[in-house]
């Protein structure tokens, strides 16, 4: 587990999270709901993934940006991810897929920074926004 050491050395920076996830949000393909979001995501390997929620005519197939963001950090090769940013206009909280999909890769005690496109935030733990949430661990715990 030699990753889980760099964790430490890897610094969260909150305003910078939510500049790029704001500069997502601009990046949105959301002609149905008219709500874009975007997102940015701090992977164990340092870097910063981007996201925007992408849309369908078959609304089932639409993706939040949270998980693109995430589902990108994991395919370049994060194994976990450390901080989120989510930016919406009015500050809108990830949805609960999203939640949960973060609680696969993050601790519960992830900082999550909801923002508005103004640039100002709040911040949250994951714990916070999904509490009791279910995980591996509940797979294999007796
Ligand atoms: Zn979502």
């Amino acid at each position: 587990m030699s990753t889980s050491n760099l964790h430490e050395f890897i610094q969260i920076d909150a305003a910078q999270l939510v500049t790029q996830a704001i500069a997502a949000l601009e990046r949105a393909y959301a002609p149905y709901s008219g709500y874009p979001v975007g997102a940015a995501v701090l992977g164990d390997d340092g870097r910063v993934y981007a996201g925007c929620n992408i849309e369908n005519a078959v609304y089932p197939l639409t993706i939040c940006a949270e998980r693109v963001a995430i589902t990108k950090a994991i395919s370049e090769g994060a194994q976990h991810i450390l901080a989120v940013a989510v930016a919406t206009a009015n500050g809108g909280t990830p949805c609960g897929s999203c939640r949960q999909v973060m609680r696969e890769f993050g601790a519960p005690t992830m900082p999550v920074f909801i923002a508005r496109s103004d640039g100002s935030y709040r911040q949250r733990t994951l714990e916070e926004l999904l509490p009791e949430g279910f995980s591996a661990a509940d797979l294999t715990e007796k």
